[in-house]
């Protein structure tokens, strides 16, 4: 049944407006997959899960919720490369055992993440597990997104998620949690 699609790893739900554009021009069918451990707070963990099954439900795109809250991450020097490998292991592992022709993932249309790092952790877990690693730069299209997103009335987030960039945030003293 998932033989035809992949397993499309989405950080959020502003990421994936442009994302889930250029799949549908592209004629990739997808399932939206949801593992983000690394959002901190919990709080904003939920706000940006509840934006995601919004827009999913808006564009009839199905969505699976495999997610944990593991704030104990952020207490053992967690980096980026972690962040990313706990996140696209778990998506290609779930990707093989359900029988998805492949994986991706939407924190490949950010200008902010370290672009060639994902790729090399993404096909190192897709020759792990056995499964294609679909790629495509969808960064020309980071801007379109963010501006629908904006249209759309999405919660667009003011840090990357982890402790870490919420303290490095130039946005600190305007990000509200209640
Ligand atoms: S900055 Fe972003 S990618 Fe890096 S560890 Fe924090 S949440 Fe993960």
């Amino acid at each position: 049944m998932n033989r035809n699609k992949i397993l499309l790893h989405t950080c959020c739900a502003p990421c994936l407006v442009y994302v889930n554009e250029k799949l549908n021009e592209m004629n990739v069918d997808f399932d939206s997959y949801f593992y983000n451990p690394n959002i901190h707070p919990k709080k904003e963990h939920e706000r940006r899960l509840l934006t995601l099954r919004s827009y999913t439900s808006r564009f009839n795109i199905p969505l699976i919720e495999d997610d944990e809250f593991l704030q104990y991450l952020w207490e053992n020097g967690f980096q980026c490369k972690d962040c990313y490998n706990i996140r696209l292991e778990k998506t290609a592992r779930y990707a093989k055992n359900n029988g998805y022709k492949g994986f991706s993932t939407t924190l490949l249309v950010s200008i902010y993440q370290n672009h060639q790092l994902i790729i090399d952790i993404a096909e190192s877990v897709a020759d792990k597990y056995g499964i294609e690693f679909f790629y495509h730069d969808f960064r020309e299209g980071y801007r379109i997104g963010q501006n629908k997103a904006k249209e759309y009335g999405l919660y667009r987030q003011k840090y990357c998620g982890c402790i870490n960039s919420y303290n490095s945030s130039k946005y600190k003293d305007k990000i509200k949690w209640d």
